[in-house]
């Protein structure tokens, strides 16, 4: 059985599309690339969310996403290389552009590794947060944050805000 998960809230009514591209190759990709590959590949024009934005919207994308490249493609793409500025700039990049949870996740593993082997507790607490959230997601809702939850003892989640967005936190008991 093949388990899909949004990655928003969905309404009643609203169109549910699912990303034929891979989030670390051309799924990042500007729209023409995207449109170019799918057109090739799979034979027809997209018309998500995405690929219909334009004007101002369209360049915020599109720049959000050369900047995920390039950080993709710097140090021969080996994310465990990435600086920890990149890193944290490819994992907020991602999330505007709604990249799979699945390559977040990886990208937040890489990113809460850095953190903590360079002592930035802060970094290493926000990517936590984000990462047991993503995992208790792709776990189906009931999850439980899989892994993450193993790094705390008796955790018991609590809401807190990272950056302007609320995280559900797994609090650190003595
Ligand atoms: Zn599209």
């Amino acid at each position: 059985m093949q388990e899909i998960v949004a990655t928003s809230a969905i309404s009643a009514g609203d169109e549910v599309t699912v990303s034929y591209l891979p989030a670390k190759d051309e799924g990042s990709d500007v729209r023409s690339v995207r449109q170019e590959y799918l057109l090739t590949w799979y034979g027809f024009r997209c018309l998500c969310r995405a690929c219909l934005k334009d004007g101002e919207e369209l360049e915020a994308d599109d720049a959000e996403r050369r900047m995920i490249k390039s950080a993709q493609s710097s140090r021969s793409g080996r994310l465990d290389l990435l600086p920890l500025s990149s890193l944290e700039s490819l994992s907020l990049g991602l999330r505007r552009v709604g990249a799979k949870l699945p390559y977040r996740l990886e990208v937040g593993a890489a990113l809460l590794e850095r953190a903590l082997r360079e002592g930035d507790l802060a970094a290493a607490a926000a990517a936590l947060a984000d990462n047991y959230s993503m995992e208790a997601v792709i776990g189906g809702g009931g999850g439980d944050g899989g892994r993450w939850a193993s790094l705390v003892e008796g955790e018991r989640p609590t809401m807190v805000e990272v950056g302007g967005e609320i995280h559900l936190f797994p609090a650190f008991q003595e």
